[in-house]
């Protein structure tokens, strides 16, 4: 069977752009021209019980706000502004009239919080499994999205946030943690590991993608490349510099991993290098910058209150490279891909 990337790239060979399609298929969203002074954004997000999510493992409302979160970032990564979603979801039989409501709660919450207009979608029946797919549009500036393909040699690559906290959410959820019986197993000595699994399930359960910051990187013009990350930064770095043409080097020591992450590696029984470099799902943004610009995204940075980490940068060549201890290796991209 062709792996995720396999079958991307037949209907991306197969699939034909006609004159309005600045950017087909092979980017976080398509850019669409619309005639005016601003390009359309439009990507999809599909939630597939049992790959994505667990029932069991997140209150609907949390489920609802994540699909439209995770598709909104896409937009985001474009450098644009979401402006309308639609949600169409086929629910199992079993499912209660109470569950979908909190589904619906916590999507429309999330909206209108990033004033999003929800303007449409679809609704069927399943078997058993629980199918949200999320559509989102946006706009930018004609011209302006900022694209995976953008990156030089000489770039700087920076992340926003910490990493390493969704892929540690998700695995202490595999371990049998549930996100409402750990808020109450908070006694004293267990106090700091017990905010640390709370805070990284959380940040699986919930992503909080910087939609105000991948817009103004977009109006203010500053990135050559960005992307979000949802499958991991050595799979989504790689999806970079190869639609870029060159190859990247990223400092092991550099990485900025989630506190709580160390605070929980032995527990998790990994290495927070390794959830950091191909950890999925974390919905931050990376993205690629001139040296020359580096004054003015810090200085964005600091507006929006997003911290950003340059983590290496852009080279000559091919593929990635991982620099520990002053020593380049091969990088390998191992995040998240699905086996369909
Ligand atoms: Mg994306």
């Amino acid at each position: 069977m062709p792996n995720e990337l396999e079958i991307i790239a037949r209907l991306r060979a197969r699939a034909h752009a006609t004159d309005g399609v600045r950017v087909g298929i092979g980017d976080d969203a398509a850019v669409l021209q619309t005639g005016g002074g601003r390009d359309l954004l439009a990507c999809s997000d599909l939630m597939t019980e049992g790959v994505h999510f667990r029932r069991e493992w997140s209150p609907p409302r949390l489920l609802g706000r994540k699909a439209l979160a995770v598709t909104l970032s896409d937009i985001a990564a474009m450098g644009g502004v979401a402006r309308y979603a639609m949600m169409s979801v086929a629910l199992p039989r079993a499912l209660s009239a109470a569950f979908i409501e909190a589904l619906f709660d916590g999507m429309l919450a999330y909206a209108e919080t990033n004033g999003v207009a929800i303007i449409g979608g679809d609704t069927s029946s399943s078997m058993d499994s629980l199918f949200i797919d999320t559509i989102a549009l946006g706009e930018c500036d004609a011209g302006r999205a900022v694209r995976r393909n953008g990156a030089r040699a000489g770039d700087v690559i920076y992340v926003t946030g910490a990493l390493g906290g969704a892929a540690s959410g998700l695995l202490l959820l595999e371990h049998g943690y549930r996100f409402a019986d750990n808020l109450n197993d908070a006694t004293n000595d267990e106090d700091a590991r017990s905010r640390a699994r709370t805070q990284v399930m959380l940040k699986h359960l919930m992503p909080g993608p910087h939609l105000a910051f991948g817009r103004a990187i977009g109006e203010h013009g500053l990135a050559t490349a960005m992307i979000d990350l949802s499958d991991g930064l050595s799979t989504d770095l790689a999806h970079v510099v190869d639609e870029s043409h060159c190859g990247a080097i990223v400092r092991a020591e550099a990485l900025p991993i989630a506190g709580a992450v160390r605070l929980l590696a032995g527990e998790l029984k990994t290495e927070p290098l390794r959830l950091a470099l191909h950890g999925g799902e974390e919905y931050e943004l990376l993205f690629t910058v001139r040296p020359e610009h580096h004054a003015r995204i810090a200085e964005l940075s600091s507006e929006l209150n997003v911290p950003i980490t340059a983590i290496g940068e852009i080279i000559t060549g091919s593929g990635l490279q991982l620099e520990r201890n002053g020593a380049p290796d091969v990088l390998k991209p191992s995040g998240y891909e699905h086996h369909i």
